[in-house]
């Protein structure tokens, strides 16, 4: 189909050069464009990289794999390449889903629509035409009527605020940004600051490598057996045969993962019941000590406390030295009030002779020097640094785009106080726009999530089409009201009381020092229950013309 043409005024009338401009071929990007091709809209998706995946193509530092079950996370929407695609593994590492992510890319033939090399620096929505004008960082410019936003919620890296980064002589890299060529470790001094999922994987994979591993930990993390492992032929033969049962599933799950949480409450079973089911989820591969566990375990301290105090027990016996395995041991918040890093020896890593830990609570780093870090109390030489530092999460993508809507109001400066949202899918004044795991979604398991989001706006453009649509906005009073119901479903979790990238926190950041609402944390069902009401109904709460 040819851009919309039936408008009645002869600006919006003006040709645009793609019906559709989707930002980003990631997972998200490249399901969009499949199904937009479906509606035979003519579309462009720009991505930075030189592939497609997003994060599977940024993130390759050693040791980055899936947290959720490789079954679970890959696309559902085709039964054929549900067929074809064979998961090696429970979990599968990067370069795989990296594969994983081109084999898809080739069998839908997504390339021919993608422009790589192609980074958005803005996109300006213009009231006369009812167009977005997209410009690219090498100052190419492009208009389309519609805007898909498919840049990922941490794909915007941050390096720390630490004088003398670029004094350092030796090699230095953040772990999302890590170089195509191996990097040799053989007998170098490395360290790691950052001990979130990304530096615990990062960490337990080159501990073996390195001469000497040093990690700098800030804030201790409480993480779980991954219990990995090779699919068998067996297995693969089930998983193949029950794609339909996993996905529905997921479906039911409070955050689309295949766990199951468990309908009991902390203190509804003995203590040793209690401590029984701790140590079988212990034992189990998988979020399932996270998402299956005790109905209560998020949102009342107590029965928190009970599932942290078996953690910390775990720890102490897996660290033989106790000052160490003390460091190791969360203090400022509960097991699972931050998304849970799923470990493999990793705190095995901590009983080897060419590993230490330097508690940055107790001796802050005080500059990068050209030899390596300084502390409060060491200088300590390095060959190499790695930041696994994180993201400024959620909203560090958008802001990283000068995004303007009508009026040429900046989405930066409407969210300054955090993100305001309708359905998390919509922004009211950015007409025209839609976003993928956007703020106040829900995310979980995210190709799930993805997978949900990309049908939605692909039902509204669907509809939008066969209307003659050219302006969809959501109003402000639909906007207002998300954006409260999302704030509301965050009290009484403590994970929202937690310093985390969930709550918008990244000392980095200029302006990320206050805790927000940044998710949508409902059940996934009760999301898409809302979503499809809106579908339902016609998009009546939207402002259509
Ligand atoms: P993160 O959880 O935000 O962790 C960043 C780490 O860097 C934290 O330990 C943080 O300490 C530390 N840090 C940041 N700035 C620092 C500074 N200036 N000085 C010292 N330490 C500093 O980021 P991430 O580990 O990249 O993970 C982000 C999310 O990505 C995860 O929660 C998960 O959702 C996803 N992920 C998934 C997988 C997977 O298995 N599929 C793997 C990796 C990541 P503080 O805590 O004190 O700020």
């Amino acid at each position: 189909m040819a851009a919309q043409r039936q408008d009645t005024t002869p600006s919006q009338t003006a040709a645009v050069d793609y019906d559709v401009i989707v930002i980003g071929a990631g997972l998200s990007g490249m399901y969009q464009l499949y199904r937009l091709r479906e509606l035979g809209l003519k579309t462009r998706v720009f991505e930075a990289g030189t592939g497609v995946g997003g994060t599977w193509y940024w993130n390759r530092y050693p040791g980055a794999r899936f947290d959720s079950e490789s079954y679970s996370y890959g696309y559902s929407f085709s039964k054929e390449l549900l067929q074809e695609w064979e998961w090696s593994e429970h979990f599968a590492g990067q370069p795989e889903t990296l594969r994983y992510c081109n084999y898809v890319a080739d069998k839908f033939d997504l390339r021919r629509d993608i422009q790589f090399e192609s980074r958005v620096a803005a996109a300006i929505y213009q009231d006369a035409t009812r167009s977005w004008d997209v410009t690219l960082a090498s100052g190419a410019r492009y208009s389309c009527r519609f805007l898909i936003t498919a840049i990922g919620p941490l794909s915007t890296p941050t390096l720390p605020r630490i004088e003398g980064r670029d004094d350092f002589k030796g090699q230095s890299f953040h772990t999302a940004r890590w170089p195509k060529e191996k990097v040799d470790f053989g007998g170098k001094r490395v360290a790691v600051i950052g001990t979130g999922a990304t530096g615990i994987q990062t960490i337990q994979t080159i501990a073996g490598e390195v001469g000497h591993l040093t990690v700098f930990q800030r804030t201790a993390n409480w993480a779980a057996p991954l219990h990995n492992g090779k699919i068998d032929a067996a297995t693969q033969a089930k998983i193949k045969a029950g794609y339909p049962k996993i996905f529905a599933r997921c479906q039911e799950t409070f955050a689309c993962f295949i766990h199951t949480p468990d309908p009991r409450g902390a203190f509804e079973v003995s203590d040793a019941e209690r401590e029984a089911n701790y140590e079988k989820l212990y034992g189990e591969r998988g979020f399932g000590i996270w998402q299956g566990n005790f109905k209560d375990i998020l949102i009342d301290r107590k029965a928190n406390a009970t599932i942290s105090d078996f953690i910390a027990r775990k720890i102490r016996e897996r660290v033989k030295d106790q000052a160490v395995a003390e460091k190791l041991i969360p203090r400022n918040h509960g097991f699972g009030t931050r998304r849970v890093p799923l470990e493999t020896f990793y705190y095995e890593v901590y009983n080897q002779d060419n590993v230490d830990l330097v508690d940055l609570t107790e001796t802050p780093i005080e500059r990068i020097t050209p030899e390596g870090i300084r502390t409060t109390e060491n200088d300590y030489a390095f060959d190499i640094i790695i930041y696994a530092t994180g993201f400024d999460a959620i909203t560090g993508s958008f802001d990283a785009i000068d995004l303007r809507g009508s009026g040429g109001a900046r989405l930066k400066e409407k969210w300054t106080h955090g993100p305001e949202t309708y359905l998390g899918l919509m922004v009211d004044g950015f007409p025209n726009m839609m976003m993928l795991m956007g703020p106040h979604t829900a995310l979980g398991n995210i190709p799930r999530s993805i997978e949900y989001s990309v049908d939605w706006v692909t039902g509204l453009l669907r509809f939008a089409t066969a209307k003659g649509l050219t302006l969809l906005d959501a109003t402000p009073a639909g906007t207002a009201a998300w954006t409260d119901h999302v704030k509301a479903l965050g009290v009484g979790l403590l994970s929202n009381e937690v310093d985390s990238w969930m709550t918008g926190i990244n000392r980095n950041v200029e302006g990320k020092q206050t805790r927000i609402v940044a998710r949508y944390s409902g059940s996934a069902p009760a999301y898409r229950a809302r979503c499809d009401e809106v579908a339902a109904k016609g998009y009546v709460e939207l402002r259509l013309e």
